[in-house]
């Protein structure tokens, strides 16, 4: 392995410049070469790769979004885009590739691999729904966000008596709906991977207001439910002055916390290891704070799974 390529793709994430900071800086430090490829798979196609030194990634440790923009190509789900992008990587003399994205990323990665051309995949998505991880990088900063919103919209809820639907993102996934549902003390989480009950809401805002509460957080997953529909069913059933609010793409945002950094850099290095192991078609995570890496195939055939006792333990601190 002399050459090594690294793009980042799907939905950005804060913290994936951190992991291409990581990927360029281990990878130099083990005399190897580094290509950025801009614009994810679409980039790759059209060979928009250049060569990154130590001082391209010097700066980025600390922002959001990706110095080498991210995109969305259907081109690259077929046979004949991935052996486009597989040309390019050969033109250029690339070895290897580190994919840092989700698990759409990863099936185009797993995609090289099965054609001959080795690829590890970094979980980069806000949403913590990457099998083969426990965390994913950007859901510890996208978590914070909303965290940050919920407070500020908890002390105008409690000075206007008000109950708030705030809707986070998550279109399949509820983790940020859950872990800042737990954090933000919302009496109501609603998450794609749990049916809900209407009835059960109700009950729960009628309990909370005949022992005095001033204010209720109902926090919903964009995949449930939109948050606007819930408000007007929820003003229908109740008596309750409902309003909602929808976070939207500022969870994708910001300066990622000191926790996606961290994980950044040690998934980003993990992965450059791999490849110089010649350890091609490996997914790599964080389990129990120690470093993991799968088959990529075998990663993908699993599924990410929520932590139910967390939603139960929600449940039971909010009554
Ligand atoms: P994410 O990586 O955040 O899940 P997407 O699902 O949009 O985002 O996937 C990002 C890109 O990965 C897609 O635009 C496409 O280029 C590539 N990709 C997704 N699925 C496949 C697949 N089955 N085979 C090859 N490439 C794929």
């Amino acid at each position: 392995m002399k050459k090594i390529g690294v793009l980042t793709s799907g939905g950005d994430a804060p913290g994936m410049n951190a992991a291409v900071r990581a990927v360029v800086r281990k990878a130099i430090y083990h005399n190897l070469e580094v290509y950025g490829i801009y614009g994810g798979y679409s980039g790759l196609i059209s060979g928009n790769i250049k060569k990154l030194e130590l001082g391209s990634v010097g700066d980025i440790i600390h922002r959001g979004g990706t110095i080498l923009y991210s995109a969305r190509c259907l081109e690259f789900k077929t046979k004949e885009g991935q052996q486009k992008g597989i040309e390019q990587l050969k033109a250029h003399g690339i070895d290897g590739l580190v994919v840092i994205g989700g698990d759409g990323s990863y099936r185009g990665a797993k995609a090289l691999t099965e054609q001959g051309f080795p690829c590890v995949g970094v979980p980069g998505t806000i949403d913590n729904d990457i099998p083969g991880t426990e965390l994913t990088i950007g859901f510890d900063t996208a978590l914070n966000t909303a965290i940050d919103a919920i407070d500020k919209i908890r002390d105008t809820a409690t000075s206007h008596e008000r109950t708030f639907v705030i809707e986070v993102m998550g279109r399949d996934a509820g983790d940020i709906a859950l872990w800042s549902g737990l954090a933000g003390g919302a009496e109501t989480i609603l998450i794609p991977e749990e049916n809900y009950d209407m009835n059960e809401i109700v009950a729960r805002l009628n309990k909370g207001s005949e022992r005095g509460k001033k204010h209720s957080i109902i926090v919903v997953a964009e995949g449930v439910i939109s948050g606007v529909e819930l408000g007007k069913e929820l003003k229908a059933a109740t008596n309750a002055d409902v309003r909602v609010s929808v976070l939207g793409h500022i969870q994708r945002g910001g300066t990622p916390t000191a926790a996606d950094r961290v994980l950044a850099s040690r998934l980003g290095a993990h992965a450059v290891e791999l490849l110089i192991n010649k350890k091609g078609g490996r997914a790599v995570g964080i389990e129990n704070n120690h470093l993991v890496d799968y088959d990529i195939i075998e990663a993908l055939a699993q599924k990410h799974k929520v932590d139910y006792s967390l939603l139960k333990l929600s449940k039971e601190l909010s009554i």
